[in-house]
């Protein structure tokens, strides 16, 4: 029995990786699971999975989740606060799938003590890749990668080999506006923007894909998990999303992970890592999807992909306020405040006007993400006014 926390049980990665382990409740034990508003959808999951702890992170709705927990023995919690001392508690497993740095404690917290913890919540490690990963080899935990790409090359990377490796090739479907005009897009609705051709998936996330930055964030956190000169990390647009990303050697030999556009692959591998588990997918039929595109993007209509790549080859804060800026105005956009390309030029923006020392500690690192919100907040104000 492996028992199981998931930081995120009520998104779109929380809710497959409950579907992976409600189909095998013999092998995966529910210890808690946390969300950060949604209270039914939190018990729900609570009762159908009888967890042990259920953790809300918005204080108010504590009282909610007690009553809609009465008469059940699960212990209720409430505020971020708890929702980290429960990550720390010390399930063998435990599934990151917070959206955004809110997650950045929690993976911390259950990075130290020194499980196996699954990282779909990949802002933390853009913000903070080098903490987080120093805290894990200090604690002994396993970091493993859900990203599809990044759990692909987790399956094609030789780690004994990794001096042979000539390049990582991230592959990007292109989102919704792969074949749009900048003009185009101008006018785009959050509407227009979540709705991505091949994935499902949180709003966030959605609106990162559109505009690209969501393989800009994957980038650097392709080159916080694998050793590789981050010069030798590339992206490729694939429109149909079934090669989940390529590792290529010195002979020539490039290996592909193929599968599904559907989380529950990569996270089913982190479920049953080093073993295998099936998966309630259809197999994938490559007659019937008959061809594989592939294309150079375009940094033009994309800058997120530029400025990804200049805030990890600056490294030191860029990456943390990158991050920051992106959820600042993805935030701005979905709210209406702001138009799609400003969504871009508010990162770039934040990126030039806030150039503080590199960050060494957890701390250091909430520092930048607290101020370069704050700046990318005033520019987000300039462009309502
Ligand atoms: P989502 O918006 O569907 O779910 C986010 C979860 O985090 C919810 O359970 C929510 O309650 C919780 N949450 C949100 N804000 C919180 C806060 N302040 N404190 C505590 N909990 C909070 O997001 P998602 O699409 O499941 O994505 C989760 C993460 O996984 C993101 O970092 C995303 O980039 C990454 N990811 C997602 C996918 C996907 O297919 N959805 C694929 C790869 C990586
Ligand atoms: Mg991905």
């Amino acid at each position: 029995m492996k028992t199981v926390t998931i930081l995120g049980a009520t998104g779109s990665v929380g809710s497959s990786t409950l579907d992976l382990i409600e189909r095998e409740p013999d092998r995966f034990e529910v210890f808690a699971l946390t969300a950060h508003r949604d209270v039914a959808k939190l018990a729900a999951a609570a009762i159908r999975t009888r967890a042990r702890v259920a953790v809300i992170a918005d204080e108010t709705c504590l009282p909610a989740l007690r009553e809609a927990l009465a008469g059940t023995n699960i212990h209720c919690a409430g505020g971020p606060e708890e929702v980290c001392r429960t990550a720390d508690l010390g399930a063998d497993w435990t599934m990151a799938a917070i959206v955004g740095c809110a997650g950045l404690e929690p993976v911390m917290a259950a990075v130290e003590q020194g499980g196996t913890v699954v990282l779909a919540n990949k802002e933390p490690l853009v913000s903070a890749g080098d903490v987080i990963l120093a805290a894990a080899a200090h604690h002994g935990a396993t970091l493993l990668p859900a990203d599809s790409e990044h759990n692909a090359i987790f399956q094609c990377f030789d780690a004994a080999q990794a001096g042979r490796v000539r390049r990582i090739i991230l592959t990007a479907s292109g989102g919704p506006f792969r074949e749009w005009t900048t003009d185009q897009m101008r006018g785009v609705t959050p509407e227009q923007a979540v709705a991505h051709p091949n994935w499902s998936m949180g709003a966030k996330i959605s609106i990162d894909s559109a505009t690209m930055m969501n393989k800009g964030l994957e980038l650097i956190e392709a080159a916080r998990l694998f050793p590789i000169p981050t010069d030798r990390i590339e992206i490729i647009l694939h429109r149909q999303s079934v090669i989940h990303s390529m590792v290529e050697y010195i002979d020539g030999s490039t290996l592909a992970q193929l599968g599904p556009p559907d989380m529950r692959t990569p996270i089913a591998h982190c479920l049953a890592w080093p073993d295998r588990m099936e998966t309630p997918m259809a197999p994938l039929d490559l007659v019937s999807i008959g061809r594989l595109d592939f294309e150079a993007p375009d940094p033009v209509r994309f800058p997120a992909l530029a400025l990804a790549r200049h805030a990890l080859d600056a490294g030191g804060a860029k990456p943390a306020i990158l991050n920051a800026a992106n959820e600042i105005a993805v935030a701005a956009f979905l709210a209406r405040q702001i138009g799609f390309l400003e969504i871009a030029a508010i990162v770039a923006d934040t990126l030039d006007r806030y150039d503080p020392p590199a960050p060494d500690t957890l701390d250091d690192v909430l520092m930048v993400d607290t101020e370069a919100r704050r700046l990318a907040g005033e520019r987000v104000k300039d462009c309502v006014a």
